[in-house]
Parts: C-alpha cells; sequence; structure tokens
C-alpha cells in the first residue's frame, strides 16, 4: 500500500464511517460477549507476503464491528462517555496523516504552541484564574500519577527521585472513599503504598468530611508518618460525588500540603457557569485533571491537567538527556518534562476543531440538555414499580435498583441483552445498583426517554 492507495482507502474509510454513525441507532449498544469469537477468526500466524487492501477490509468490515461497543451510540449510558465529536474525529485523521512526535517544541512548534492555547482556552472556558497553564496527557490516570509523584517528591525535598524510598519516612496520601481507583493506582506505583492512602470518610453529601482530613493528618504526623497531599473528588465514578473544595483545601492549606482535584467526568460540566458551585474553591487547588475526551467531544485520548505552578512537577518529572538538548531560549516549553512518557501526540488539535466547531455555547447546550433529560428520565424510572432511584442525579448520573441484589442484577442483564440501551453498574453504600449517566455527544430527548420505556418494559418481566 502506497499513498495513492491510501487516498483511494481514505475516502472509502471516510463513506464507512458516515455509514457506521448514520446506522448506530439500529445496532444493538454492547457488543455480543462470546470470549474467544474474534481473536478464533484471526490466522494465528501473520502474513509473509503482502496482502490485498480489499481483503485486508473485507476482514475489517466483518470481523471487527460485532466485537464493538459502540460508544458513539446515541442511547449508550454506560460507565461514563467516551464522546467523539465529528469535528474531533477530523482533526484526528489530520494528526494521524502528519503522524508528528510532539515531544519537545522543535520536534513541531505547532504541537507545543496549539496545546500551550488551547490550556489557556479551557482554563478560561471552566473559570480558572489566569495564573494555571497546563498540559495534556493521555489519560486522568496519568494526570493524577503525575500528580502524586510531584506531591510525593515535594515532601521529600526532591530526594526520593535520586535515592529512591527505602530510606524515606512513611509517606501518607488522604482522599475520600469516592475516588477513582486511578487514585489507588497512583499510590501504589509511586511508591506511596495502598496502606497508605487514608481513605477519609464521607458525610451524608458524599463528601469527603473536613474535620475528619485534618484529623487524620494531625494524628498520622503525630505518629510519625510524612503526609505529602490531598486528592480530591469533583464528579467521582460511582455516584457522582464532590468533595466540598473550598473546605478541603483550607485543611490541606493550613497543614501545608498539595491538592489535585480529579474531575475527570464533571470538569467538562464546568464550561456551564451555574455548575461551579458543585467545586466552588477549586482555584485553591495545585492541579486539576478532567477527561475532554469522556464529556466534552474531544475524543480519546485527552486528559487536561492544570497546574498553577508547573515548576514542581516539571522538577519531577523533566530529563533532558543530551539528545534532547534544543538550542532553545527560555520561553520554550518542552511538554515531555511535564508528563510521565517522553513521546507525545498532537492531542491538541481536537480540542481547537472542537472548540470552534461547536463553540462553547454550542457545548454548553449540549451539557445542559444531558443534564436536564437525565433529572426528566430519572422521574420516570422512578414511577417504574418495583424501581426505586437510589441516588439523584449529580450532574446527569444517578443510580436505581430492584427490591433486592438479586433482581436487580437480573434486570441489568436483560437491559443489556436487550441492546437498545446499554447501563452499567455499581455499588453503593454496599448495595448493588445499576448506574445510567446522560451525556453521548449526538444523544436526542428521545434517545434519552427510550430508557424508561426499555426498563419499564423490562422490569416488568
Ligand atoms: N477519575 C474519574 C472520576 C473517572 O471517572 C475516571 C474514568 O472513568 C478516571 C479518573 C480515569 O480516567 P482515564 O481513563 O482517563 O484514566
Amino acid at each position: 500500500m502506497d499513498h495513492d492507495d491510501l487516498r483511494h482507502w481514505s475516502k472509502r474509510a471516510a463513506d464507512w464511517a458516515h455509514d457506521y454513525h448514520e446506522g448506530l441507532r439500529d445496532r444493538p449498544v454492547r457488543a455480543e460477549l462470546t470470549h474467544g469469537k474474534i481473536a478464533s477468526q484471526l490466522p494465528d500466524t501473520p502474513p509473509e507476503n503482502p496482502e490485498s487492501m480489499e481483503a485486508i477490509w473485507d476482514d475489517f468490515t466483518r470481523i471487527v464491528p460485532p466485537g464493538i461497543t459502540h460508544w458513539q451510540h446515541p442511547r449508550f449510558f454506560a460507565y461514563f462517555p467516551a464522546n467523539a465529536s465529528p469535528a474531533s474525529m477530523l482533526a484526528e485523521q489530520l494528526a494521524n496523516a502528519i503522524a508528528a512526535q510532539g515531544m519537545i517544541w522543535q520536534t513541531s512548534p505547532a504541537v507545543t504552541e496549539v496545546e500551550q492555547v488551547m490550556m489557556k482556552w479551557l482554563a478560561q472556558a471552566i473559570g480558572l484564574p489566569n495564573e494555571f497553564t497546563g498540559t495534556i496527557h493521555d489519560s486522568a490516570t496519568t494526570a493524577t500519577l503525575s500528580a502524586v509523584l510531584t506531591m510525593r517528591e515535594k515532601a521529600l525535598d526532591w530526594t526520593g527521585l535520586q535515592q529512591g524510598l527505602s530510606g524515606a519516612p512513611r509517606l501518607r496520601l488522604y482522599a475520600s472513599a469516592q475516588t477513582h481507583s486511578s487514585v489507588d493506582k497512583a499510590a501504589r506505583i509511586a511508591g506511596i503504598g495502598q496502606e497508605n492512602l487514608v481513605k477519609v470518610p464521607t458525610d451524608s453529601t458524599l463528601s469527603m468530611r473536613p474535620g475528619a482530613l485534618a484529623g487524620a493528618i494531625a494524628a498520622d504526623r503525630a505518629a510519625g508518618y510524612l503526609p505529602i497531599g490531598v486528592i480530591l473528588c469533583a464528579g467521582g465514578t460511582s455516584v457522582g460525588a464532590f468533595d466540598r473544595m473550598a473546605d478541603c483545601i483550607g485543611v490541606a492549606r493550613a497543614a501545608g500540603l498539595p491538592t489535585h482535584v480529579d474531575a475527570a467526568w464533571a470538569g467538562s460540566a464546568m464550561i456551564c457557569p451555574e455548575f461551579r458551585r458543585l467545586w466552588a474553591g477549586v482555584e485553591g487547588a495545585d492541579s486539576i485533571v478532567f477527561n475532554p475526551h469522556k464529556w466534552l467531544g474531544a475524543q480519546f485520548d485527552c486528559a487536561v491537567q492544570f497546574l498553577r505552578d508547573p515548576g514542581p512537577q516539571v522538577r519531577t518529572l523533566g530529563l533532558r538527556p543530551s539528545y534532547l538538548e534544543t538550542a532553545g531560549r527560555e520561553e520554550i516549553v518542552n511538554f515531555n518534562e511535564w508528563t510521565v512518557p517522553l513521546g507525545r501526540r498532537f492531542r491538541a488539535l481536537k480540542l481547537w476543531f472542537t472548540l470552534r466547531a461547536y463553540g462553547l455555547e454550542g457545548l454548553r447546550t449540549r451539557i445542559r440538555n444531558h443534564v436536564n433529560w437525565a433529572e426528566e428520565v430519572c422521574a420516570q424510572i422512578a414511577l417504574i414499580p418495583g424501581i426505586h432511584i437510589v441516588t439523584p442525579p449529580a450532574l446527569s448520573l444517578f443510580t436505581f435498583a430492584c427490591d433486592d441484589a438479586a433482581r436487580t442484577e437480573h434486570l441489568l442483564a436483560r437491559i443489556n441483552d436487550d441492546g437498545r440501551i446499554y447501563l452499567t453498574q455499581t455499588r453503593h453504600a454496599g448495595r448493588l445498583v445499576i448506574r445510567m449517566q446522560v451525556g453521548q455527544f449526538d444523544c436526542t430527548r428521545d434517545d434519552v426517554m427510550m430508557a424508561a420505556q426499555v426498563i419499564a418494559e423490562l422490569a416488568g418481566k
């Protein structure tokens, strides 16, 4: 295959993509789940000789789609969304065509400079003060790991990077039980250890209790531990919990600890000023992550991290071997020094295209619709006999359950085998519940309300 063939097949791919998206409503949302079925259709050994693109294409269209869960399906209400706006897909095509590796400014100034401007735009869009700058990571997990590594090194006065942790005091990190498992992963792989991630109790609003946080930090210090920082939850994965930012950040600051806010899902909603009350006080944080690849339409992967002062993170993650040295001036930013991987994709392009093609107002309208429709469909589901709303909508996420766990499990299985909608489960207060979030980029009110109809139909069986 050469570049002339690429031109031909790119057009075929564009047509296929258009038909795929247009026909999504007619497909079951979730993939057919027969383990090994896809792999069994692929040969055990790689081809020795070139194969025709026709043959490859035919196999793709035959084998792959049945094994895909359609994340862009307008009735995908599972997990959180992984939205891909059409403008974002176009930008990704161009980024793929250019295939630049933007590890340092001089390896493609456009990659770095568009990223710098997009981070400025997004900080303004979600109402952060001017002092925040930031960078793009692949995922919120990587951003949180970067923040935790920075907290660790700051607490150790940057000795951990050189000497390792074996002679260091036992470190402590604090978060609420509502935070995502990416915080547990960061504690594990940053050498802090799961046992030293203190899950601070929450109150009836599902916020970490600031008094309990202060107490835990003081008790740990008295016992000889070294507290390193606090991770705050803005829109937890399970039921959308929010920590009270101002109070918890106040406690962390009084204790001299840095803070990182995980707003992976809910951060996108902060382009709507009326939702910012949910994270009031966030401007006091040192680091904030959210995923435009969840709810904003800049497709996976795209996680943005805002930093009040990038200095500590660059000091933690930055390395400048001679082969990466540049005849740079002071103002040049080499973003690999802000992140874990060296190599960097041109992720800012899809933000640029998405923000321009829909405008903040267009994106706000989508998110406001999702929140309103979630409330509406939740009210309808509440009327179905035998079903109880367990947690009311937090933005566009709510949970419900049947009278007992076995029925809840059975209902969820029926819903997902049916295929018209897709929902997933979580545990809340020890109870199995079904989650529903509204947030797919192209969903309509009818798509959302169909969920109540499907659930009512299947709950009675
Ligand atoms: N934080 C929260 C609140 C999440 O919901 C998720 C994923 O759903 C993550 C972090 C991890 O995101 P990523 O897949 O970008 O690592």
